[in-house]
């Protein structure tokens, strides 16, 4: 057994307001340069939507991602020779139209419209044409700002699958952020798919990094993150990705998006797992097990074999004492309520979700919280529960049921506390 120690980040999706300050805080300390304009190290997407960049999550369009041949993981592109396959893949790359076209909002017509019925609304403008936004059809945040355009386009089934059926009608459509960074994978595809070697995992947090010097700026890595979460600096010619705040992490602070988070929803933690069975985790065949399978690498910080045998192998005690303690433990492996992003691309993501229980209005209005309410079927929320499968247990229902059931009794437990504290026992 290779035990290691990885720092990993829960984000409750349940409590994200979508406010961007995550987004922002994190440009301005590590991408306000030149070479990186349009890239944001952490975003916030509207889902469903098409996310940033754009249709990052259709694989094919980017011959990103790991399939399965023979029992190995292989990139999707080409076999033994698949860096020279790369090489042919890697026109399609982003481009930096998929990123999106920054825009403004029309003030003029906002602040001097001549006096109408109704107030005037601000439109978005394209800063580079000036054109109206709503030519262009699309952007990271699209849905927020114009819900009937993206009604229109289900309508016009210009979605594909799933989303096509759920957004058909307008009455059905439903909005979840998503707040995404590097992944900082336990079997990380843009170390795999680098050429020049410039890309490792640190041995003692599992942190992912690019080494600047090395970097060819071949760009593998772009194209070989299913996440798309490397940026090309066209200034400095090298990739650059999110560094998961290391020299903050190394001084005892959070990340700079986890202290700046409005809604307070993300934690940060310790797990330990066993990195000889990352090959096997990643490999599972069955991709309805995968969730599950990919648990079975962390290893149980309380167990008194696992920690002597921790040390015996160099890991600190403050990190076991971390790992003790580890909210993203406790979340995501023993209480299983917060879930990895698309399992299913097999590089053991470590930064998990808890999954949104809809807008809370409409679980109240469903009697699926408040002071009564029973709990009828948890399938009524409005966000389906086949669209959180999707997104983060490879299309398995049960886990994502079960964990949206015990954040609802837990919601319920809170709110029956009367002022003392107590729970209120005949509202349970
Ligand atoms: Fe590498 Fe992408 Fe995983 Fe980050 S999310 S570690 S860039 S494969
Ligand atoms: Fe969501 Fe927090 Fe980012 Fe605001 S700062 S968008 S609440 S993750």
């Amino acid at each position: 057994m290779k035990i290691r120690a990885q720092i990993g980040m829960v984000l409750n999706l349940d409590k994200c307001i979508g406010c961007h300050t995550c987004s922002v805080t994190c440009k301005n300390v590590w991408t306000s340069r030149d070479g990186v304009e349009y890239a944001w190290f952490n975003n916030v997407e509207s889902k469903p939507g098409v996310g940033y960049p754009k249709e990052w999550e259709n694989q094919d369009k980017y011959n990103g991602g790991w399939v399965l041949k023979g029992g190995k993981l292989r990139p999707r592109q080409g076999g033994k020779l698949h860096i020279m396959a790369n090489i042919f893949a890697n026109p399609n790359l982003p481009q930096i139209d998929d990123y999106y076209e920054p825009f403004t909002y029309d003030y003029e017509r906002l602040q001097n419209s001549p006096d109408v019925k109704t107030p005037p609304v601000a439109r978005p403008v394209s800063v580079l044409t000036g054109q109206k936004m709503e030519k262009i059809h699309w952007g990271p945040n699209w849905e927020d700002d114009l819900g009937g355009e993206f009604s229109k386009r289900a309508k016009d089934k210009l979605f594909d699958g799933i989303q096509k059926d759920m957004l058909s009608t307008f009455e059905n459509t439903f909005l979840m952020y998503l707040p995404r960074l590097c992944e900082h994978c336990l079997n990380p595809a843009c170390v795999a798919s680098c050429p020049s070697g410039s890309i490792y995992k640190r041995e003692d947090d599992g942190i992912v990094l690019i080494d600047q010097d090395k970097c060819r700026g071949w760009r593998m890595c772009v194209s070989g993150c299913p996440y798309k979460k490397i940026y090309f600096n066209w200034v400095s010619g090298k990739a650059e990705k999110c560094i998961f705040c290391y020299p903050r992490i190394e001084g005892g602070q959070p990340t700079v998006c986890s202290e700046t988070c409005v809604g307070r929803i993300r934690y940060l933690g310790v797990l330990l797992y066993d990195a000889d069975k990352i090959k096997e985790a990643a490999s599972t065949e069955d991709i309805q097990d995968l969730y599950e399978s990919q648990l079975d690498v962390f290893l149980d910080p309380n167990d008194p074999a696992i920690i002597a045998e921790s040390l015996k192998q160099g890991i600190p005690q403050s990190w076991l004492d971390a790992a003790r303690n580890s909210p993203v433990y406790k979340m995501a492996v023993e209480w299983k309520v917060a879930f990895p992003l698309h399992p299913e691309y097999r590089t053991l993501p470590m930064v998990w979700y808890i999954p949104p229980l809809s807008p809370i209005q409409s679980a109240v209005a469903n009697g699926m919280i408040g002071k009564n309410g029973i709990i009828p079927g948890i399938k009524d929320l409005r966000i389906p529960i086949r669209y959180l499968a999707n997104l983060l247990t490879a299309g398995k229902e049960e886990p994502i049921i079960n964990a949206l059931e015990n954040m609802i009794t837990m919601r319920r437990y809170m709110r029956s506390k009367s002022v003392d504290q107590r729970p209120d026992r005949s509202v349970l």
